[in-house]
């Protein structure tokens, strides 16, 4: 807007940063090396993420929920949706800001949804464009009383601590409409680690050939818009933002919220692959083909990041 405060201004600039990365990514044309150096990772951030859903939902029933509904916050291309069929859930929405992908969600539902069985029932789903950060989704859910068993926010929690009116206004949207006994999910970058490797560095960026994280500066670390810049390949390059783990769980507590787990993907990985189920299906995953010959589909041609259509082969 005209009338906004030149802090404001920057503030909102990052939201359309980051709208704006993941939408323009549908066309992104990767290069085969590039593809086959992202896609172990990409299998594996799958595969924990199949785990995750699974074992809440496990809980969720366990608990005595049968029809069980579902916020997918930053819901992406819809690369969970699998996920959520194959858990046999009632309700979906599925929300995030950049539209095209909202789009490509709801299109993705709509082909899973015609492939379906007829005797398999698959999920209802609502899908909506907004700013989890500003927008309060309780007021464009289709169903005003609706009440969620689970909010399941995988790699988007991070954008939001640009500010602390922002962090609180996603963690309000996660939180506010789950039921007693509800759970919050996530994945997000491990702000602790992040710090480590930076001050291990002897410059303002540490990474790979691979990826590459660049901050701003070194030695302090404000607790809401540290921000730093994250790029993979061609696949990702964009603004995120370090999450103070200690200050979520404390802002969580104003919706009654209690943490039960938190975890480093390398001690979730080692604790889950013992279960044969769990190792099963990231053998399955694990030994996709980088560069299917004939009749797979796009599943590795998909620059979405999500391969989880393999997962039900
Ligand atoms: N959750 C999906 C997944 O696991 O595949 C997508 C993860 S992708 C790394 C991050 C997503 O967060 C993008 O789809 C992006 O548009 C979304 N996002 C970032 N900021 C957001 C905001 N303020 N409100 C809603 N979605 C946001």
């Amino acid at each position: 807007d005209e009338d906004e405060s030149p802090s404001k201004k920057l503030v909102t600039d990052h939201s359309v940063k980051v709208a704006r990365h993941y939408n323009d990514r549908q066309d992104v044309g990767l290069a085969a090396r590039s593809r086959s150096r992202i896609f172990f990772m990409r299998n594996f951030n799958n595969w924990l993420k199949s785990v995750l859903i699974g074992e809440i939902l496990e809980q969720v029933r366990a608990a005595g929920s049968r029809q069980v509904s579902v916020l997918d916050l930053g819901c992406g291309k819809g690369g969970d949706l699998l996920k959520w069929k194959r858990g046999g859930i009632s309700h979906l929405v599925c929300a995030d800001i950049a539209a095209v992908s909202v789009e490509q969600c709801q299109s993705r539902y709509e082909d899973i949804s015609r492939r379906s069985h007829p005797s398999e029932r698959l999920f209802s789903a609502q899908f909506i464009t907004a700013d989890c950060t500003k927008d309060l989704l309780s007021e464009k859910l289709d169903d005003a009383q609706l009440m969620f068993d689970i909010c399941s926010c995988q790699f988007v929690y991070h954008y939001s601590f640009e500010s602390e009116q922002k962090a609180e206004m996603m963690l309000r949207n996660a939180c506010e409409r789950l039921k007693p006994g509800g759970f919050f999910i996530g994945t997000t970058p491990d702000a602790f680690e992040l710090v480590k490797r930076l001050e291990a560095s002897d410059s303002l960026s540490f990474g790979n050939e691979v990826f590459k994280v660049t901050f701003q500066s070194k030695g302090s670390y404000p607790l809401f818009g540290c921000q730093y810049h994250f790029s993979l390949e061609d696949v990702v390059n964009v603004p995120e933002f370090l999450v103070y783990f200690p200050l979520f769980e404390h802002m969580a507590k104003r919706y009654n919220m209690r943490l039960v787990l938190k975890q480093r993907f390398s001690e979730f990985f080692q604790e889950k692959v013992k279960k044969e189920h769990h190792r099963q299906l990231m053998m399955k995953m694990m030994a996709l083909e980088p560069f299917p010959s004939h009749g797979k589909g796009h599943q590795a041609t998909d620059t979405s990041g999500e391969y989880s259509h393999a997962e039900e082969h």
